[in-house]
């Protein structure tokens, strides 16, 4: 897609897993009063029976705006002070392994009513991630994408050569297909958090700063992804309303993955 094209904006909530509170359920909340799509990422290993029925009931009562999709496995939950849980040093069997059991785990919960969206915890990953990925049939990758000149120059090579990785640094392919692999890449490039600073608290952007990120994505991309964690935006929930009525005042369209799969 050309930057020319008129731009869409997708909404990924990331990180839920055994909590069904108020946060998950405000934020989802926000979205379908606007009637603007979320896609909820789930930890699979994670999440509990709870959490799971709810889903379920949202996808059936708003089956446009809710969509469902797989981040990672367990999310490393037992060594929280490792923010990894792909790449490294884990092989391609190993890995393929996790992300199969969380495949059948999703499809045990949520049978067809799921995407085959595949987000990265903490965003890392190795080559050896990728083909498992890809030979788990998943269709999209959601990681992160910056457009910095630094970040654009190396995201260029790398696509030029087919590369995952070029001097040490993750190759993006969003918003395309990427190389080797059967599964296409649309990635975040906007954040309402500057820095974690604990289990459920972060320093959060303003509105103005979220404005000017998503307007500096807007040069470079026509999809622009927004990246949410809803355990930590229990106080940020009107800054999101506001947001969210902005966008759409400001002639953006909203869509899902689903709307996106090609
Ligand atoms: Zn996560």
């Amino acid at each position: 897609m050309k930057v020319s094209d008129r731009p869409v904006i997708f909404f990924r909530n990331d990180d839920v897993r055994e909590r069904l509170d108020y946060t998950l359920i405000s934020l989802t909340e926000l979205f379908l009063k606007q009637q603007i799509p979320l896609a909820h990422a789930v930890e699979p290993a994670n999440i509990t029976p709870e959490v799971v029925n709810w889903l379920k009931s949202l996808k059936t009562d708003y089956p446009r705006l809710i969509d469902i999709v797989q981040h990672g496995y367990n999310h490393n939950a037992e060594n929280p002070g490792i923010k990894m849980e792909f790449g490294g040093s884990r092989n391609y069997a190993d890995q393929y392994n996790d992300i199969l059991k969380g495949k059948d785990l999703m499809y045990e919960y949520f049978s067809e009513h799921w995407s085959p969206v595949f987000t990265f915890p903490y965003g890392t990953y190795n080559s050896g991630s990728l083909r498992a990925l890809s030979d788990c049939g998943f269709k999209i990758l959601s990681s992160k994408i910056k457009f910095t000149m630094k970040a654009r120059l190396k995201n260029f090579l790398g696509r030029s050569l087919g590369k995952d990785f070029i001097f040490g640094k993750s190759v993006n392919y969003h918003p395309g297909v990427r190389s080797n692999y059967n599964f296409s890449e649309i990635s975040v490039s906007v954040n309402l958090i500057r820095k974690y600073t604990g289990y459920e608290t972060a320093d959060h952007y303003n509105l103005q700063e979220i404005l000017y990120q998503i307007e500096a994505a807007r040069k470079h991309t026509s999809i622009i992804g927004i990246l949410m964690h809803h355990r930590f935006h229990g106080n940020h929930l009107d800054m999101i309303q506001e947001l969210l009525t902005h966008l759409r005042n400001t002639g953006y369209s909203f869509v899902s993955f689903s709307e996106l799969m090609y």
